[in-house]
């Protein structure tokens, strides 16, 4: 586990949109912190900033005592999931698993234990075999989670996954994900544009609006029923 710091970020974009403004944010050591606002607001800027995939214009962004930058990207105890689950359609759900582990030369056996490990908790254990476009939506992201999970990574990093999957299965996975961080204890940081997912995942949410936080607190400080 680890926490993350950002101090006084800003990203400027070539050709000038200043997508975030003075961004500063502590997650500590396990905690589900929720980034949201609406589309454009700088919420997945942010993300692909702590994770390394986007140049910061300006300020610091760290993860444990390490300064992002200071860590070559195959290196960074972080793991990402995506909208669009991002698997490789030639591999089968076992190598999109073990993909990222062998890369790091993980030993076989190894590998084998912590993906049989991850399918069970993530019940795609039947699909082992299978590719990712005999799956349905739900079962994609599963895989593209248990992907993130093998690497027992610091930091999860999750970029709007829900957004592609009907309300149904867009409900449960959100009861799936509270208890994995229940299980995991991993530090985690979520963007979402919906206010539903925030306040049932979120022990903070981070309101941002045009770039800009607007206010940091627990759900029900962020968001007050009428
Ligand atoms: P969100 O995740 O909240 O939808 P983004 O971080 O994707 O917001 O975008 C924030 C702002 O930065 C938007 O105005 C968007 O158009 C702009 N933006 C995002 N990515 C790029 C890019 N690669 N180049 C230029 N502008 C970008
Ligand atoms: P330099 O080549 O001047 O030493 P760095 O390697 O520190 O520059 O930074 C290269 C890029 O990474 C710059 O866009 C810089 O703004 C950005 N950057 C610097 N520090 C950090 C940090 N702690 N986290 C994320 N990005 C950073």
């Amino acid at each position: 586990m680890a926490s993350v710091s950002l101090h006084n970020v800003n990203k400027i974009y070539p050709g000038g949109i200043h997508a975030v403004h003075d961004f500063d944010l502590e997650v500590a050591d396990g905690e589900f912190v929720v980034l949201v606002g609406p589309s454009g607001c700088g919420k997945s800027t942010t993300l692909r900033m702590i994770a390394g995939l986007e140049d910061v214009t300006s300020g610091d962004i760290s993860i444990g005592e390490r300064r992002v930058n200071a860590v070559p990207p195959g290196d960074r105890d972080i793991a990402m999931v995506f909208q669009n689950y991002a698997l490789y359609p030639h591999m089968t759900v076992r190598q999109n698993m073990a993909f990222g582990l062998k890369m790091r030369r993980t030993p076989k056996a190894e590998v084998e234990r912590r993906v049989a490990e991850a399918a069970q908790m993530l019940g795609v254990e039947a699909m082992l075999d299978r590719r990712p476009r005999e799956l349905s939506g739900g079962q994609r992201q599963r895989v593209a989670v248990g992907r993130a999970i093998v690497r027992n990574p610091a930091v999860f990093l999750f970029d709007e996954p829900l957004s592609n999957l009907d309300a149904k299965l867009r409900a449960q996975m959100r009861t799936e994900l509270a208890a994995l961080h229940e299980r995991l204890q991993a530090t985690m940081i979520y963007v979402t544009h919906d206010q539903v997912e925030a306040m049932t995942l979120g022990d903070r949410l981070v309101l941002m609006k045009d770039g800009v936080v607007q206010q940091i607190g627990a759900p029900l400080e962020v968001y007050q029923y009428p």
